[in-house]
């Protein structure tokens, strides 16, 4: 994990405004209906210490709230993001679906998403 000291507040923005982007263009193209989906780009809460990501539902089930560890390098915070997506579309579990939802997110992100995601 990158030292959040060594990140300076501009880079910072910019991975964060980034990793936004690419939520957009999930949101389009893989849709967590009839949920929405919050992004925090934030240091973990204590009780997830040590994570990279996690995928919260809401009590009333109405939405989910992905955090991604800001300190990370953005290929890191960007591979957390699909892999909390695919919890979102899934559920919590590490199952073949959520790694054959995994597996179909990453395919269409690397396989062009990534580019297309920067009109986002
Ligand atoms: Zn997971």
């Amino acid at each position: 994990m990158a030292c959040e000291f060594c990140e300076s507040p501009e880079r910072l923005k910019l991975k964060r405004e980034r990793i936004h982007q690419i939520k957009r263009w999930l949101e389009d193209t893989f849709p967590v209906d009839p949920l929405e989906v919050r992004l925090r780009v934030e240091s973990m809460p204590k009780i997830y210490r040590g994570a990279e990501g996690v995928c919260e539902w809401n009590k009333d089930e109405t939405g989910v709230l992905i955090r991604v560890a800001k300190e990370l390098p953005l290929s890191s915070g960007i591979y957390s993001l699909l892999h909390e997506w695919a919890h979102a579309r899934t559920d919590v579990h590490h199952d073949d679906e959520f790694y054959l939802e995994l597996g179909r997110i990453e395919r269409e992100f690397w396989g062009g998403g990534s580019e297309n995601s920067r009109g986002y």
